[in-house]
């Protein structure tokens, strides 16, 4: 399929190709939802193998930031960049200022923020030049790391499918495979930890692993046999597509549940899942603790009501359980169902309002 069919067949709002060759810029805005509010999503700086390559990703990213923002009830509706190249070799200040121009093109219908191959300091850079933009850290008004948010969240899925799967009120004892042990995985390891949940563990860096093991007391796996641990829980907290046709079969958990994004690698994996009789947690319903932790900027940030918000994910995985039960579909089908029909009321009460 091409780019512009795919494009027309996903109903992207606006595409923005930036080009500036004495900066070496070349980046890609993809605002793909408006109705709920700015097309709202990170600045991902890689070095991708070709154009086709970043289009895809973009596409696909700022397509998840409307499902993302809409079932979590932030109002943005979805957005996503991405800057073409090894960050090491071309990432200089102008070129991120001059990103941050081309943001401003756009006129707040996309707002940014951080991603991979962006750090804080980069994003202040951006913010010389467009006032389009969150999550900036060392500011005022700003919302700080959201990877602790982020396993908040996890967190509080996990307790929700603990009560209605298991018939769970507290973690202890249920046991958990964690992939992935760096920012949001580390976090939600400790607060597991604190209520008494058995742990494994893996991850490819040695600092991340010393880090639980100087905390807590996991059992350490090698990356490769994570997916082979009998658990209650497997919490994929490290990369993408990581339930495919080579992993689901070897899977021996009840839950998947884990902070990763794009853990499906096909829609047909979410569906084998189900005929495997493991439940998966949608990734982008249970892993939202971040972007909701940043969107209560907009209303001067504070930290109570922001993880008063991320704690709804509780009831939004509740909703997801017994609708999945209820209509006979999988979870991420229902997650899906679910923010297209909250999209769909902004929609009708904005016409209303024209
Ligand atoms: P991170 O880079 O801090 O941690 C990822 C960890 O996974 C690292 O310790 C890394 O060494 C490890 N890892 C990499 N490849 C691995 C492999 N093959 N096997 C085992 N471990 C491996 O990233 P993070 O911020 O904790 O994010 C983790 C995941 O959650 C990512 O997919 C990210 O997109 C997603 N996510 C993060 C946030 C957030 O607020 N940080 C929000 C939403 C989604």
């Amino acid at each position: 399929m091409s780019s512009l069919e795919k494009l027309n067949q996903k109903d992207f709002e606006e595409v923005v190709f930036c080009n500036d060759e004495s900066v070496d810029l070349k980046a890609i805005i993809s605002v793909h939802n408006t109705v709920l509010g700015p097309g709202t999503g990170g600045v991902r700086f890689y070095d991708y193998q070709t154009e086709e390559d970043a289009l895809n990703d973009v596409l696909r990213l700022s397509r998840g930031m409307t499902y993302k923002s809409a079932i979590s009830r932030l109002p943005f509706g979805g957005g996503k960049s991405v800057i073409i190249g090894d960050p090491a070799k071309i990432k200089t200040e102008e070129l991120l200022e001059r990103f941050g121009d081309f943001v401003n093109t756009l006129k707040g219908r996309y707002i940014c923020a951080k991603d991979v191959g962006v750090d804080s300091k980069d994003l202040r850079v951006v913010s010389r030049k467009t006032k389009h933009i969150l999550g900036v850290e060392g500011t005022k008004n700003s919302s700080g790391n959201p990877s602790p948010a982020t396993a908040f969240g996890v967190l509080q899925a996990i307790r929700a499918l603990a009560k209605e799967l298991l018939g769970r009120s507290h973690l202890d004892g249920l046991s958990f495979a964690i992939q992935g042990v760096g920012s949001v995985g580390y976090d939600l390891a400790q607060s597991l930890h604190a209520e008494g949940a058995k742990l494994t563990i893996c991850d490819v860096s040695r600092d991340a692993l010393n880090r639980c093991l100087d905390k807590m007391s996991p059992k350490v796996v090698s990356p490769e046999a994570i997916y082979d641990v009998k658990c209650d829980f497997f919490s994929p907290c490290a990369m993408g597509v990581v339930i495919n046709s080579q992993t689901l079969p070897r899977l021996k958990c009840k839950i998947i549940a884990g902070a990763a994004n794009n853990q499906l690698a096909t829609a047909q994996d979410g569906y084998e899942i189900e005929n495997k009789g493991i439940f998966y947690a949608p990734d982008y319903v249970i892993n939202a603790g971040g972007i909701i932790n940043i969107a209560e900027e907009l209303l001067g940030y504070d930290k109570k009501r922001a993880y008063d918000h991320v704690a709804h994910i509780y009831q939004t995985m509740i909703e997801i359980i017994h609708r999945s039960k209820k209509e006979k579909k999988p979870p991420f089908v229902i997650a899906d169902i679910l923010a297209e029909e909250i999209i769909e009321k902004g929609r009708k009460s904005k016409a209303k309002a024209i």
